[in-house]
């Protein structure tokens, strides 16, 4: 892309002119906004953005850092890889650290072979390469992630290769929130990489069936505040419409070949968020075709649901539905902090915890 145009997105004096517009519009009720990816969170945490807020707007972060909302049940199945059964684990930088029964990092310490890789295929390279290695790929994250997955999978791993399936899917997660009345909130800001992939038809139904305006919005400050600024004029208008204020990467039908290599592998499945529960249709498990690849069949793995509690005084819980903020939790900044996480929001970059940690400290 241009390098002049996607500097504008960072134009301070752009930036200014929609936040002096939202500041300039009366609304005599307060308006609550929920952003559903860490991607957002850090750049709004980083650009200062909820300090050019009008008063009577508040954004707030939903469910939407992918290792967050990683069950602790899927790591310590990872863990035991690593550990009993002389297993090669890889996975992404940010799961490394984020804390269950214990965290892939110590079952490192401990012995285990974990590996950190920037992307699946460098899992299935190694397998490649050292083919008396037991690979196992730790596949983590939302659609953005799943995509890579799968056309990993369609490359014909070697024997020695499995994955450890722990995607999950955005619209189910939104909508279970939304169906429950969760979300209280007045509209939605959509992720610009997400949609990237899947298109928009998914999130079609907040509008049409609950009534919940939606703004695709991509990263830069400018994206995020036209996405905001997007948002609030349809909450103040009582007005319900799906609107991509990210149309130089998003398409309404997304990226096709994309989305039907995800289908091609995976199939739908309940699954299991973090400090939330159990979300009907939000997960992905392997097709029929590829369950050959499935480290849960291969090494007879079952997860021990006792591990989703909370660890006592965490409230990422709530601070992953978006009704706590980060210092709220008495442990914040304190017990738990991004060199010692004591909960999974402190550890990754698109962590609710870890940007308040960074960019709102003492706030
Ligand atoms: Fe969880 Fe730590 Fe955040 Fe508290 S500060 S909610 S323990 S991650």
């Amino acid at each position: 892309m241009n390098q002049e145009i996607f500097s504008s997105f960072r134009r301070s004096d752009i930036a200014r002119k929609i936040v002096a517009e939202m500041q300039e519009t009366e609304c005599d009720e307060p308006v609550k906004l929920m952003h559903v990816c860490g991607t957002h969170e850090n750049a709004i945490a980083r650009f200062g953005l909820r300090d050019l807020m009008p008063q009577w707007l508040e954004v707030i972060a939903g469910p939407g850092c992918p290792v967050c909302i990683c069950p602790a049940s899927d790591i310590q199945m990872a863990v035991d890889l690593a550990l009993d059964h002389g297993a090669c684990v890889t996975t992404f930088g940010d799961m490394f650290r984020v804390p269950a029964n214990i965290s892939l990092a110590e079952a490192k310490t401990r012995g285990g072979d974990v590996r950190v890789v920037f992307s699946v295929m460098d899992a299935v390279d190694l397998a490649r390469r050292e083919p008396d290695l037991k690979v196992v790929f730790f596949a983590v994250g939302f659609e953005t992630t799943a995509v890579t997955t799968a056309a990993a999978l369609l490359t014909d791993p070697p024997d020695n290769f499995s994955v450890l399936v722990s995607h999950r899917l955005v619209p189910p997660a939104l909508e279970a929130l939304a169906a429950t009345g969760q979300v209280g909130v007045g509209g939605l800001l959509l992720p610009g990489h997400v949609t990237t992939v899947m298109g928009t038809t998914e999130y079609d139904v907040f509008p049409d069936k609950y009534g919940v305006p939606v703004t695709v919005a991509g990263f830069e400050p400018v994206d995020v505040l036209l996405g905001v600024k997007s948002l609030a004029d349809m909450v103040i208008a009582g007005d319900a419409k799906l609107e991509n204020r990210y149309p130089r990467a998003v398409k309404r039908e997304g990226n096709t070949v994309a989305v039907e290599a995800m289908w091609k592998v995976f199939d739908r499945c309940d699954a299991h968020w973090r400090a939330i529960g159990v979300i009907p249709g939000s997960g992905l498990e392997l097709a029929a075709e590829y369950a050959h690849l499935d480290a849960r069949k291969q090494y007879s793995l079952s997860p021990d649901l006792a591990l989703e509690e909370l660890k006592p005084g965490c409230l990422c819980g709530l601070v992953m539905l978006g009704k706590s903020n980060p210092p709220e939790c008495a442990l914040f900044g304190k017990a738990c902090n991004p060199e010692n996480p004591y909960g999974p929001c402190m550890v990754s970059m698109e962590g609710t915890c870890r940007n308040w940690f960074k960019y709102r400290r003492g706030q």
